[in-house]
This record gives structure tokens, sequence and C-alpha cells, in this order.
């Protein structure tokens, strides 16, 4: 059986990013494994979904499309839209993965990772074992859905697995979580005529005062509240869902507290939606990386796990202290840190990164992160 240089798990935009860099870099003998086909997160989401962060023809320029994995690209430039929705955007990913001939094995779903004791990884998956030098794990969140945040929430649906806001039943939605997933499904039911109430932990929508977008909600999702019908949508901020109850009359019944220890509970004929985010693929390979006292998922300054040698992990689960790397065009520009260990453990030329520097998608210092905007 040949022995892979790398193997990247997932050809969503982290792993076909990552590709493009193996690729520019001469990397001889690296394969993507995709349990389904490239893009497919993006290809699952509700069909009226569109992406919040803007992509704008703006690479000549030096400033990259905000969306963009792999150099000279664009989907602005590839889709023609600003906004593009998951199957557009699985769209540009083909298109790249073609234009960088990249080797992805599509249907192939890895189970899991065994380091070997002489070095290296069996990878093993539904259709047989592999062997790598490396590994990328780049299998995402959105398919690992948080279906348990807490009792109850059984009765509700996960926002990743509707299809069409328009198939959603009942006039009074309740929807559990305020940030950007529930705020978009919050926008299409209200258009939809229906009347949303969203509970709201940490208080995303009333929130004013950071430049962050994974903390406040994106000008974007602003704009687009802004045009929804006044009273459609009640925000109910500093409540936790502590648990759920359906009662004979089938209504939900749904317990909040907040951090005072109010409780408050609200009821809904319609089935709750719950926008309560991913538990993430990591916890099939969960003894492979260390964690902090938090939780957090502990990694080298080259995105590697500090307990297994040799495995990379890229994608929205990268943390740096206070620094989230959750939206694309933050966990793109440690793309070339990876790479950049990658090639110094194959001995390869490593000219290309002064590029990758240039363009955005190696950024190594991190002092320069969390600035926060004065006006
Ligand atoms: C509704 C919504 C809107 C969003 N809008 C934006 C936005 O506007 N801008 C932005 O920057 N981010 C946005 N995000 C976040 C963005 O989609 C993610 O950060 C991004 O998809 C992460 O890329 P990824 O490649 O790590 O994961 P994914 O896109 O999930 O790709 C992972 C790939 O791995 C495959 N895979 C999973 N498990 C396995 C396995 N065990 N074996 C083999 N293959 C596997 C999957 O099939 C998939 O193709 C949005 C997310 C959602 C849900």
């Amino acid at each position: 059986m040949p022995t892979y240089d790398c193997l990247i798990v997932g050809a969503g935009p982290a792993g076909i990013g990552m590709g493009s860099v193996l690729q520019d870099l001469g990397v001889r003998h690296f394969s993507i494994l995709e349990r389904a086909d490239i893009g497919a997160s993006f290809a699952m989401w509700p069909r009226e979904v569109r992406m919040i962060t803007p992509s704008f023809t703006s690479n000549a320029y030096g400033m990259m499309d905000l969306n963009a994995i792999a150099l000279n690209t664009s989907p602005a430039y590839t889709l023609g839209t600003e906004h593009p929705s998951g199957e557009d955007y699985a769209n540009y990913l083909h298109a790249v993965a073609a234009y960088k001939q990249l080797p992805v094995q599509c249907g192939i779903d890895v189970t899991g990772i065994e380091p070997v004791d002489s070095g290296g990884f069996e990878v093993q998956t539904q259709a047989g074992k592999l062997t790598a030098q490396t590994v990328i794990w780049a299998a995402g969140e959105f398919q690992y859905p948080d279906l348990g945040s807490f009792p109850g929430a059984e009765y509700g649906i996960h926002n990743s697995l509707v299809q069409e806001w328009k198939h959603i039943e009942g006039d009074d939605i309740v929807i559990v979580g305020g940030y950007e997933s529930g705020a978009d499904a919050a926008i299409h039911l209200a258009h939809l005529g229906k009347h949303v109430t969203i509970i709201d932990r940490k208080g995303h929508g009333l929130k004013k005062g950071s430049s962050d977008p994974s903390v406040e909600l994106s000008p974007y999702t602003k704009d687009r509240l802004r045009q929804v019908e006044e009273g459609r949508i009640d925000w109910i901020g500093g409540y936790e869902v502590q648990w759920i109850e359906a009662d004979e009359h089938e209504r939900y019944l749904i317990y909040c507290e907040d951090a005072e220890g109010q409780s408050r509970m609200i009821t809904t004929m319609a089935q709750p939606i719950l926008a309560t985010g991913f538990k993430g693929s990591l916890g099939i390979i969960e003894s492979l990386f260390a964690r902090d006292e938090q939780g957090k998922t502990r990694l080298t300054e080259s995105d590697e796990s500090t307990v297994t040698p040799g495995l990379f992990l890229t994608g929205p689960s990268v943390i740096h202290g206070q620094l989230l790397f959750c939206f694309i065009y933050k966990f793109r520009q440690r793309f070339g840190v990876i790479g950049d260990a990658i090639a110094r453990r194959f001995e390869l030329d490593r000219k290309i990164l002064e590029t990758y520097h240039k363009e955005g998608l190696l950024l190594d210092d991190l002092s320069c992160c969390g600035e926060t905007c004065t006006c």
C-alpha cells in the first residue's frame, strides 16, 4: 500500500484551500479524501441562504476576494454575485479543484486516524485503510450539528437540517440561538409572514461594540434585519434555554433562565428551531488533540496537534487564544502556515510562500489580529 506524503480529510473550503497550497508547493503524493462531493456542506444549505461575507473582484488591487480560498481565484468573478448561495459556493470550490488539478477522492468517509509507531498515520475509511506521513484535518463543523445542547433538544429541528424555510409549519416560531444562523432563519421566516421569537443567550442581536463578526452580527445581517416588517421578530436577549418539554395540547414549553437565575417559559405550537451551533468533526479524532482548561483545542504555532506531531487542523475550529478563525477570510490566512511546516518536513522549495504572505494566505504573526475599530 503506497504511503501518502499528506492526506487531507474533507473537500470544503479548508480542504480545497489546503490542497491548493500543497499543489503549489509541489508536495508529490497527496490526496483529499471527501465523504460526499466537493463543497458538500454548502450543497446542503437551505436554498434561500446566502453567504454573509461579500465577494468582490478586488484581487487585482491586492485585496483578495473575502471568500476566495486559493491564489488568483475569486467567487465574485466565477459566480458573478456578491453573496453566493451554498450551491454557488460549492460550484466555485469545484472550479478551484479543477483549475488546480487537485487529487480529490470523493465517496471516502474517514472514520478514524491512528498514529503508527514507526511514524506517520493509518487513516481508516469505510473503503479501507490508507497510510500517510502527515494528515490535515479539514472535515469542518456543518455536518456535525449540536443536537443535544439541553434536555428536550430532540423536540426541535436544527437549522442545518432545514432544506427550505418555506417548509416550516406554524405562524409563531421560536428560534433558540441568536447569532448568524438564528438571525438568518428569523429573517427568512419573517418574510414568509410568520412571527418569530429569538432566544439569544449572548444577546448578539442587541450587541454593539465589537468589530469582530465572530462576536457581533455582520453588517449584511443588520441590513437584512432592518428590512423586516416591524413587530415580526422579538428578541429575548440574555436568556439561556434550560430544557424543552411537549405537553398534551401539542405545545412545546421552552424553559429559560437569565444570568441572575430569573426563569421564564415560552410556549409555541410550532417545532422550535435550534440554531445552537455545531459540535464539529473533531470528535472523530478527539484523543489526538489536547484541550486547555476551557476546552479549546491546543495547537502549535503551525496549527499542528501538540500531542500528535504530523496531524494539522485547518478550518473554523482553529483557535489561538481569543482569536477565532471561524470565517473563511480568517482561516484561509493559516493555509500558508501549515504549508510552510509541511514543506520544511519534505524539504521542498518554499519560495511560493512569499506570494502567499503577500496575498494574506500566510499569517504567522497573530499580534496584528483582534484590533477594534475606533469609528
Ligand atoms: C448558513 C451558513 C452561512 C455561512 N456563511 C458564511 C459566510 O458568509 N462567510 C464565511 O466565511 N463563512 C460562512 N459560514 C461558515 C463556513 O461555511 C464554514 O466556516 C466553512 O464551511 C468551513 O469550511 P470547512 O472546509 O472547514 O468545512 P465544510 O465546508 O463543512 O467542509 C468539510 C468537508 O469535509 C467533508 N467531511 C466531513 N466529515 C468527513 C469525514 N469523516 N470523512 C471525509 N470527509 C468528510 C464534508 O463532506 C465537507 O465536504 C457559514 C456557515 C453556515 C452554516
